[in-house]
Order: C-alpha cells, then structure tokens, then sequence
C-alpha cells in the first residue's frame, strides 16, 4: 500500500462511486457516514487524503479544515472536497474554505488516480522537508501574500475559443499581469517571470503536453508552476504525473480559475522564500560569527576540494598560517570583549589585504589560515610581511575610546606546481614556521625551508619589524 484515503459521504451510492474509482490495490481506503464516524477514524490513524463530500450534515468546512490543519497528526492530510458537479459556487466555496482541490461526486476514475498521486508525492515531499519547510504543504496551507503583481501567462494556439474567455475574465478580477504565448513561443523561449503558466488543451493534446514538458524543463520557466486545463483524460498520462502543478477542466469558471492561479502563485513564492532562506541558512554555517570570515568547516572543505583540483590541475600554492601575539595577555588587559573587538578588527584588516583569489578563514581561536594561490616562496613572504605591516600599523580603538596596537606572526608553507603536498600536510608546515616565527620574537613572518638535521630552516623569510 502506497498511501491511506478515507470517504466521508452519507451516501452509500456516492461513497462506493468514489471508492471504485480509486486504485484499491495501491491505497487502503476506510469508509464513513457520519462526521462523528470519520472524525473517530482520523483520531485513530490520520489518513494521507480525506475525501469529504459538500453536503455531509453538520459540516462546517471552514472550521473542520482549520482543525485538521492545527493538529500535527492530520496536518498533512490532504482534504479534498466532493461536490455536484454543476455546483460551481460550491467548488469556489470549498476552496476557499480551505480544501487542497475539489473533486465531481461522479468522478472520472483517470482523473481522481492522477489526482490522488500527486497528492501523495507532495504529502511525501512536505514530510520529507517538514522540518525545514513547514509551509510549503499543500494548496491550502496559510501562506503569506505575496507583495507583487502575480505574472500569469496563458498558452493557447491562436485559434483557440478558450483563450478570450480566460484572458479577459481574469484581469478584471484579481489585478493579475496577464501574458501570452503560443505553443510555437514556449518552444522558441517560454515567457521569463512568469510565476503561472495556464495551458489550454482544446484539440490539440500531443502538443500541449509536449510545451509542458518543455516548461517543466526550460530554465526559464522551471521554478514557475504550471495550471493545465484540459477535458481530455484516461487516454494517455495524466498532465498531473507529466508535471503539472493543477488541473481543471475546460468549462472552469473564472472564480475557480483565478483561484487556483493565485494558490500556485503563492505556492509559488512561499518555494522561493524557502530556497533564499536555505541558501542564507547554509551560507551561515559556513562562516564565523565573530569575524565574518569562512569557518572550520568551510576550511576543510576548502582543503579537500583544492587536494582534489590539484591532483587533476596541478598549481602552486601558498599557505600561510597567522597567529595574534601575546594574545592572553591583550584579554588579560582589556576585557575579553575587547579582545573579541581586536580579533574582528585583524580579520578585517587582512581581508582588505588580500586578493578576489585568496582564501581566509578563522583557523582556530586567535589563528587564520590563509591559501595564496600560483605564487612562489618570495611573493608568498611579501604577502605575509604586507598583512603583518598593515596589522602592526592599524591601532584598533576600543569602546572606552582608547586604543589598541595588536601584532601577529606568521608560517608560510610552500608547494610547488607538481608537488603533491596535501593542504593537511601544509598545515602542519606552516604551522612549524609560525613556531619558529614566534621563537625568534613575534611579529615575523618565517618560511618553512629545507630543514637541516639541527632544525634550522635554510631559507627564511626574515622580519618585517
Ligand atoms: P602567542 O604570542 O604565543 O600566540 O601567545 P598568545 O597569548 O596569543 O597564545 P595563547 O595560546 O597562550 O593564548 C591564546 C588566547 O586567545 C587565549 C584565548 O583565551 C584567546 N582567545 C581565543 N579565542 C578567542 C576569542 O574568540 N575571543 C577572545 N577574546 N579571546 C580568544
Ligand atoms: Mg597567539
Ligand atoms: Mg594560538
């Protein structure tokens, strides 16, 4: 069984109808008469889709939608509503109200499958991401306004009848920015922006369905989402399973239709939201709060990406490791608040030093780490001697308005073009001339060499003070 459904109808005629329609074999499907009946069943276990019809007795489907939504158990349980039919008013109604789409007590058995599907893949995608996205549930979920005029644009081949019908209706209503295009358009470039694609399917079934997959796959219009009206199903895949975000059919009205523009419109916008608030979230666990600077963690996964690059693509590097001095006794001093005020102050001073190229990152508590690509041991030395200058020369002022001269020193580790050094084993090298950088007296810079047997390095650096 891929999923629950539960029918709550007072009619046993239309219960069965909707029963039979459905794929039995995929679904376990329960049955109730009564809102207190299926109310007791939902308690019991929280069925994926909630099949409700209209005109069940006592239903008050505003406030049963708001409940099931309030209770995480049933939160993602897709509702759906069954109305007659010719009953338009009533299909606008329960949308409104807060059902996730409307189904015919007489359903068409193609349709409601295709239906039923997608609203197992979006219950199983909003489960997936429910920690991250709570939102992004379904069509009825509250989702915020969006703050710009929605960009709709209809497709239809210029001969169709319904294209007029939709396109001078909707405007009027809902202040959207209505667009154009044809099948041919879409397939040359679909229209850029466009949060809403409708595609009218009159006669011509192969080709609409060909231009959805072409906006399901064009990067312009990939992120928008994709209202298919159509009357023809069963024959071939439903436009749901190809990609579509909604379906209607031909006779829609312009309520319904503006409507569900308008959910997929935010559904639409509440998906960007969620993407830009990741990519700020990711972007944050990868930088340090107190400096601003790449973190640990994005430093090894700095490192392992240049190992990786340099075994195909084999570069020079430099790497340099700086480190405060007599940082102990600054804290000591000062106060550890202004001893986090000096560590912001020579990330910064040494950011400004360096170029697009470079990386640097907070090594450890008062330590950067710092990789200078395509440069040699001399140029790689002035570079360091420049951040060291700058850091030794910039006075840091502090809250109390005085002021503050902080010095670092630094190892510079080298490899060369073919040499296969790994950044794990350049740490540890520079992290031994900065050793001797603060052996021989702080704000230096030392060059990790050749080492004699006594432990001297031959070539060095020297100082900068
Ligand atoms: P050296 O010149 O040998 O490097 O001496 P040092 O005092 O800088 O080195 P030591 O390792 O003895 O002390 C480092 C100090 O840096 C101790 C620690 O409290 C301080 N420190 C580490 N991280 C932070 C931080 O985020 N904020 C502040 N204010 N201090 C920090
Ligand atoms: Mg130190
Ligand atoms: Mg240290």
């Amino acid at each position: 069984m891929t999923g629950t459904v539960l029918i709550i109808d007072a009619m046993s005629n239309r219960r069965i109808h909707i029963r039979a329609r459905l794929d039995t074999t995929a679904y376990e499907v329960d049955m109730a008469s009564t809102q207190a009946e299926g109310l007791a069943l939902i308690r019991k276990e929280a069925p994926d889709v909630l099949i409700v019809a209209d005109d069940l007795p006592g239903l008050r489907l505003r406030k049963f939608c708001k409940l099931m939504r309030s209770q995480p158990q049933t939160q993602l349980t897709t509702i759906v509503v069954a109305v007659q039919r010719e009953n338009q008013a009533a299909r606008v109604s329960a949308l409104i109200d807060g059902a996730h789409d409307v189904i015919d007590t007489c359903a068409d058995a193609a349709d409601l499958k295709a239906r039923l599907r997608k609203f197992m893949r979006t219950k199983n995608r909003a489960a997936a991401s429910r920690s991250q996205t709570p939102h992004i549930q379904g069509m009825a979920e509250p989702l915020a306004d969006f703050d710009r005029q929605a960009n709709v644009t209809f497709v239809t081949t210029p001969a169709s009848d319904h294209c007029s019908t939709f396109k001078y209706d909707l405007p009027v209503k809902l202040g959207f920015k209505i667009f154009n295009q044809t099948p041919e358009d879409v397939r040359r470039t679909p229209h850029e922006g466009t949060d809403v694609f409708v595609l009218i399917e009159d006669n011509t079934e192969d080709e609409t369905r060909d231009v959805l997959a072409t906006l399901k796959s064009h990067p312009a219009s990939c992120d928008s989402r994709v209202l298919f009206v159509t009357d023809v199903a069963g024959r071939n895949a439903s436009p749901l399973d190809l990609g579509a975000d909604d379906q209607v059919s031909l006779d829609v009205t312009p309520d319904e239709l503006a409507l569900r523009i308008t959910r997929l419109t935010r559904l639409k916008c509440a998906s960007e939201t969620a993407r830009k608030n990741a990519s700020e979230l990711g972007e944050l666990a990868y930088r340090d709060a107190l400096t601003g600077l790449s973190n640990r963690r994005a430093l090894d996964d700095y490192c392992r990406r240049t190992d990786r690059l340099r075994a195909e693509y084999p570069r020079r590097l430099a790497l340099l490791i700086a480190d405060i001095d007599h940082f102990k006794a600054i804290n000591d001093n000062h106060g550890h608040a202004a001893g986090d005020a000096i560590l912001a102050q020579i990330a910064k001073t040494m950011q400004s030093k360096l170029r697009a190229g470079d990386f640097i990152a907070r090594y450890g508590g008062e330590e950067f780490l710092i990789v200078v690509p395509d440069v040699a041991a001399k140029e790689a030395c002035t570079i360091a001697n420049r951040l060291r200058d700058a850091v030794a020369r910039s006075a840091i002022s502090l809250e109390d308005h005085t002021h503050v001269r902080a010095t670092i020193s630094i190892g510079v580790a080298i490899a060369a073009k073919c040499e296969q050094t790994t950044m794990h084993t350049l740490r540890r090298t520079a992290d031994r001339a900065l050793y001797d950088a603060k052996k021989n007296g702080r704000n230096r810079v030392e060059l990790s060499g050749i080492y004699t047997p006594h432990g001297h390095a031959i070539c060095q650096a020297g100082t900068g003070s």
